[in-house]
């Protein structure tokens, strides 16, 4: 518990530091890209290497900026009462084309007496599009992602996502969530930060199961309402 309580006072100092730069970063960022897509059309055919990769590099100084002002948006958004079957549900259809790409079919178990949630849909639908990504993304010959949702003692909720991937060591496991923590060349490391952020904004919680070489589960408990109730903008 101490660990956790660690982790998310570190999340929250984190969250509101990243997304303050970000924001400060965003700015210059824009003029950058202006002037460069002006240089376009002047560049010479030997510098268009060059062109590409200030382009390329941009893009993700891009994602990671987006990234971080995920982050100080939860305060700003509204809980609703809310079927998460119907929120995964919706993830699963936004990812189905990513998943026949990648030869991953979606089994799923849904509880279909689930009660009501009181979350905040995007914010919730951020979260599995990141770990679903992240389990179509080690399954490089495809195989089956299962998820299911079940009612836990406690007025709790809980959400499976099981892939049959490549597993994490035990080490690994303890830096996930931290920032810039990859193992990806494309990786920023950002898309667990921002779920575990968005999921302790629930007040619930991730845990993470996993055998090396045949895959890992992601359970996500969340109560069915918040025990101090947020502002809301
Ligand atoms: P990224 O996907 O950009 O690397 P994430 O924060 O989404 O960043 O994930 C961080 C790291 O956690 C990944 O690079 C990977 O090593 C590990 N990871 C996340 N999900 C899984 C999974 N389902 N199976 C194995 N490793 C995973
Ligand atoms: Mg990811």
């Amino acid at each position: 518990i101490e660990e956790q309580l660690r982790k998310s006072d570190t999340l929250n100092v984190i969250g509101e530091l990243a997304a303050g730069i970000a924001h400060e970063i965003r700015n210059p960022m824009t003029a950058l890209k202006g002037f460069i897509q002006l240089l376009e059309e002047i560049i010479t055919k030997e510098h268009s290497l060059y062109y590409q990769v200030i382009t390329s590099e941009l893009a993700r100084i891009d994602s990671i900026i987006n990234e971080f002002l995920i982050l100080a948006k939860p305060h700003a958004t509204k809980f609703q009462e809310k079927d998460l079957n119907k929120i995964l549900k919706e993830t699963v259809d936004l990812l189905s084309a990513q998943a026949v790409l990648h030869n991953v079919q979606f089994l799923t178990d849904m509880d279909s007496k689930l009660p009501l949630v009181f979350c905040e849909p995007n914010q919730l639908k951020k979260v599995f599009i990141n770990i679903i990504k992240n389990a179509i993304e080690v399954m490089p010959m495809g195989g089956n992602i299962t998820i299911t949702t079940k009612m836990l003692e406690g007025e709790q909720v809980q959400i499976s996502i099981q892939d049959e991937g490549s597993g994490i060591s035990k080490e690994k496991i303890k830096k996930l969530g931290e920032p810039f923590f990859t193992t990806k060349d494309e990786g920023n490391g950002l898309g667990l930060m921002v779920s575990y952020r968005i999921i302790n904004d629930h007040q619930g919680s991730i845990t993470i199961e996993s055998e090396e070489g045949r895959g890992t589960t992601f359970y996500i408990q969340l109560p069915l309402d918040l025990k101090e109730k947020k502002e809301t903008v």
